[in-house]
């Protein structure tokens, strides 16, 4: 693996514990002394800074990089072509043609098909991208403006601006939930996937489409089954799935209530609960995981 490599940790659906790993694994290169930076790709529900604990906003930027339909009513006939050609609904007629921004996917079709050329395009605000730093590493995430649909393109500002910062090492990447643009934005070019699964068949259904995804863009991929215990006999089927797609199985953390206890203090679960069963687990995964990947850049 290349120096200073690129990590991504993303999970087919939300409460896996993805930004528990995440999280985890920044606080454990940081104990390693290696210079790390994070970003939090869930630009919908960032939450990776609160699993960090302390941490200080060092700056904000706004982005303006989504369109939206503007209707110019002094040349619009009514005619009705926009409304039949919105494919998002964004368009509502009430006696004329009505743009709902916040449904409105900048696609551009209504503009196209307008016969009157009564329709642009407006540039409109995307989001923020904010820097924040913590006791273990820079975090970059970014807030979406209610509406917008731009996810992707902001994640992909996001590993951007990470790769701008000062001596940073190397990036992990905590992607959003699910299998959508953000998560595909977060994957491409990456150097390795951790996928998280919880021992539940509709996880590791969903598992498989960033398996997908993951395979598609040729990225090394490993599975790490959380909360295994609720369900332990279970961890056998990941295993024949990641053997089958030869994705590393690298192990298996156990249930444990002081990964909420960490969070609700705002405490990284390394620095609240040093020696719980998931801290232990975790160490011993990233240990071995860890070596594995300075031997092959050995
Ligand atoms: S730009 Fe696309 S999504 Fe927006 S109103 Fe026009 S057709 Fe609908
Ligand atoms: S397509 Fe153009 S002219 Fe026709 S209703 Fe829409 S905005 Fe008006």
């Amino acid at each position: 693996m290349k120096k200073n490599p690129e990590i991504v940790v993303a999970s087919g659906k939300g409460g896996t514990g993805k930004t528990t790993i995440s999280s985890f694994l920044i606080t454990f290169l940081w104990k390693k002394g290696l210079s790390v930076v994070g970003v939090d790709a869930d630009v919908e529900a960032p939450d990776l800074v609160i699993a960090l604990g302390d941490h200080r906003e060092v700056s904000r930027e706004t982005i303006i990089d989504s369109k939206v339909a503007v209707i110019d009513y002094n040349s619009c006939s009514n005619c009705g072509e926009c409304y039949k050609a919105c494919q998002f609904n964004a368009i509502e007629w009430v006696n004329k043609p009505i743009v709902i921004q916040e449904l409105c996917e900048g696609c551009g079709v209504c503009s196209y098909v307008c016969p009157e050329k009564a329709i642009k395009m407006k540039l409109v605000e995307t989001g923020d991208l904010i820097v924040y730093e913590t006791k273990y590493a820079p975090i970059v995430t970014g807030e979406l403006r209610i509406g917008r649909k731009h996810s992707g393109k902001l994640v992909e500002m996001l590993r951007e601006r990470a790769g701008k910062i000062k001596n940073k090492g190397l990036v992990i990447i905590d992607a959003a939930a699910g299998t959508g643009c953000p998560v595909i934005s977060s994957i491409v070019g990456a150097d390795y996937l951790i996928i998280v699964v919880e021992p539940t068949p509709q996880s590791l259904r969903t598992a498989g489409k960033i398996a997908d995804i993951g395979n598609f863009f040729n990225t090394a991929m490993g599975v790490v089954v959380n909360k295994y215990d609720l369900n332990p006999s279970f961890v056998q089927h990941v295993k024949k799935w990641a053997n089958e797609r030869k994705i590393e199985f690298l192990g298996q953390v156990p249930y444990d209530e002081n990964v909420v206890r960490a969070y609700v203090n705002a405490k990284s679960l390394l620095e609240y609960a040093p020696n719980s069963p998931a801290t232990k687990s975790l160490e011993k995964i990233l240990n071995a995981w860890f070596e594995k990947l300075f031997e092959e850049e050995a």
